[in-house]
């Protein structure tokens, strides 16, 4: 595939490494990690030592020093590869950046070379039993007793939740307000923590290989000097602010899962016969196919230039949207197209096009709801 624009020889060297990592390292070991629930730990040291890990936090905190361009390629060869099991995109790209761009200087110097190393997995903790899209009523609540804050509550559906070691948390630092009670934590966490514990690796319909929990505080201690921003009721903001990226993030995802399907498909159906002809010489096979790979290109050109305009500081809040929403519409479109064409054998686990299957679906949910996507585009209209 041609170099994209917004990418430079450095990403590239950045890609190659991380093609390499996931083909060979990650993916070989998938079926272990699906039967386990989680990737196995150490994978983490080992992508901090390749350097995989927070490319774009300031190389003063340990970080790779780089750019947006520099977390991008590394989701797109986790993607290309078909890891469904890291939870590399969110350590990366949607918590290192809140820990980087509001953390105190001590925090920063504390957590962010931990992070880039390996040694801190991180998770972020926002959705509860209650509430996910409406982020102003979340219960979790967060007090402050001298030079701490005590969290009590409970957070669902969280990714890395079996194996991390730092959340970043989203609390209700005073309940009596709405938005401006929402502050953001960043707690240290771990199995002997008192007042910390992790509910069961919950059982999904796809990304069966990542470990997706339920984590539950019971008057757990943080220092004060780990809320972010360092002034309470700041959360909704800094959450406003670092939205769009994770948005971008899942619309990456999409189009290399797109690209994916659409050449797994091809392959397929050029090596299928039926009717003593291959699947793909049919008109049908082939109308489909030309479909598909048009959609696919057309959203590949939205997203560079997505990115292009994210590594400009110029893309806007509706755009990151716009960009969530539609090509993650599109993914649950091609992928179900394309599996059609391989009969019952695009039903089988054992055939990655399943796997595009299932772990497609869940990108129109996570990072904001499709139809929160559009609630938000409408808002700039
Ligand atoms: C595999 C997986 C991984 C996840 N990882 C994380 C994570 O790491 N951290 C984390 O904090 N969360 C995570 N989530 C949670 C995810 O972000 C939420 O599931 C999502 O935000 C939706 O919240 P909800 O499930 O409570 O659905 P609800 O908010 O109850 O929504 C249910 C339905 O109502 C619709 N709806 C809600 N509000 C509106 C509205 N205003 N207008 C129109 N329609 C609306 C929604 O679009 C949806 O269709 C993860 C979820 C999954 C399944």
């Amino acid at each position: 595939m041609a170099r994209a624009a917004w990418s430079d020889d450095e990403a590239e060297a950045l890609r190659d490494l991380a093609k390499t990592f996931f083909e060979k390292e990650v993916v070989p070991n998938e079926e272990k990690f699906v039967a386990q629930g989680h990737p196995d730990r150490a994978l983490y040291n080992r992508a901090g030592e390749l350097g995989l890990l927070c490319p774009a936090v300031p190389v003063e905190y340990g970080g790779g020093g780089g750019t947006f361009a520099h977390e991008a390629v590394i989701l797109e060869e986790q993607a290309r590869a078909g890891d469904g099991a890291m939870g590399i995109p969110v350590h990366n790209a949607v918590i290192a950046p809140y820990l980087a761009h509001f953390g105190s200087e001590e925090l920063k110097q504390r957590v962010l070379p931990r992070a880039a190393s390996g040694e801190l997995l991180l998770a972020i903790g926002m959705t509860e039993p209650g509430t996910g899209s409406d982020l102003q009523a979340l219960k979790t609540r967060a007090v402050r007793e001298g030079d701490e804050y005590v969290i009590t509550g409970s957070k669902i559906f969280i990714t890395n939740g079996w194996l991390c070691d730092g959340i970043l948390i989203a609390a209700k630092t005073d309940s009596s307000k709405g938005a401006s009670g929402v502050s953001l934590l960043f707690a240290e966490v771990g199995d002997d923590v008192p007042g910390f514990t992790r509910g069961r690796i919950l059982n999904k319909i796809g990304g069966k290989a990542q470990d997706t929990a339920e984590l539950f505080f019971d008057g757990l201690r943080v220092p004060a000097t780990n809320l972010l921003g360092g002034v309470e009721g700041q959360g909704f903001y800094q959450m406003m602010q670092m939205l769009a990226q994770e948005r971008l993030v899942t619309a990456i995802l999409a189009v290399v899962m797109m690209e994916n399907a659409v050449q797994l498909t091809v392959d397929y159906t050029k090596g299928r016969e039926a009717f003593g002809k291959p699947l793909f010489a049919m008109q049908n096979t082939k109308f489909e196919l030309a479909e598909c790979a048009t959609i696919a290109k057309v959203s590949r050109v939205f997203l560079d230039d997505c990115i292009s305009k994210h590594l400009r500081g110029e893309l806007d809040i509706a755009t990151a949207a716009m960009s969530k929403y539609w090509l993650t519409d599109q993914l649950g479109i091609v992928v179900d197209r394309c599996l059609q064409l391989f009969g019952g054998y695009g039903y089988m686990t054992e055939y990655p096009i399943s796997q595009l299957y299932t772990g497609a679906r869940i990108l129109r949910i996570l990072a904001g709801t499709n139809e929160v996507m559009k609630d938000l585009i409408a808002r700039s209209l």
